[in-house]
């Protein structure tokens, strides 16, 4: 078989990174949380207070950045580690949520942190989720998808995911951070949000969860055969 990479990209709250990892689960696949190396990145710098508008600070403090994910032995899930500290809990703060499109619209964050993901998914085998994945990460990505989803629906999920996790915020600020976030990603100058011409579009407003697991594999299944016919197995 033919090991492929697979692009998730979409608006923010779509249910891409919990979709990316139950996709990644079925086949056998490596889970990257690009959005989480954002966040990550983004934690950093306000905890060293950067000043984003200093190209020279934001530049020499990136290479004190150190990004990586680990399993959890006992929950079995990915976390992302930041120099060595488990900020998998912290990154997801909205105070991290408010601040990271700011961060990720800076040119020098970008070239680091797509560079990384680039080496990343190098070997294949890998689903990976973020907003420029099937653009710019990898646009020769051999599955790309674009999931969409209406804004409603989108902040309720959130919320009801920050409930789960004993966070009480309202679905107001919900929605006004998933629309910030949507516009500041879709207009920047430095690889906006994008639909790819050769992405597939997946709309999960009215999808169940499972459902829209499905779809992606089924995807995948056909253009694994795909690419295996073609190409012969790569492993
Ligand atoms: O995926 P998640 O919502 O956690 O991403 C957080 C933020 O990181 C996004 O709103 C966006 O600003 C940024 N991001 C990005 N490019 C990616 C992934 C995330 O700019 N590939």
């Amino acid at each position: 078989m033919q090991n492929i990479v697979i692009a998730i990209d979409g608006y923010s709250g779509c249910g891409k990174s919990s979709t990316a990892k139950a996709v990644a689960r079925k086949l056998g696949y490596t889970y990257i949380d690009s959005g989480a190396m954002y966040r990550a990145a983004t934690f950093h710098f306000l905890n060293q207070k950067v000043d984003l508008n200093n190209t020279e600070e934001v530049v020499k403090q990136l290479k004190k950045i150190h990004i990586s994910f680990k399993k959890n032995p006992q929950t079995g899930k990915q976390e992302t580690f930041l120099n060595g500290e488990n900020v998998e809990e912290a990154i997801r703060s909205m105070e991290v949520s408010n601040f990271v499109s700011e961060v990720s619209k800076i040119k020098a964050v970008r070239e680091d942190l797509v560079s990384h993901q680039q080496q990343l998914g190098k070997a294949k085998g890998v689903v990976m989720d973020g907003r420029d994945i099937g653009t710019v990460v990898f646009p020769k990505a051999e599955l790309k998808v674009f999931m969409t989803a209406d804004l409603e629906i989108r902040a309720k999920r959130r919320q009801k995911e920050l409930q789960d996790s004993g966070k009480e915020v309202t679905l107001e600020e919900i929605i006004r951070n998933l629309s910030e976030r949507d516009k500041i990603d879709s207009t920047r100058a430095e690889s906006p949000l994008l639909r790819a011409s050769d992405a597939v579009e997946v709309d999960t407003s009215f999808l169940g969860f499972e459902e829209q697991v499905d779809r992606i594999v089924d995807l995948a299944n056909e253009r694994i055969g795909r690419y295996t016919k073609a190409y012969g197995s790569n492993h």
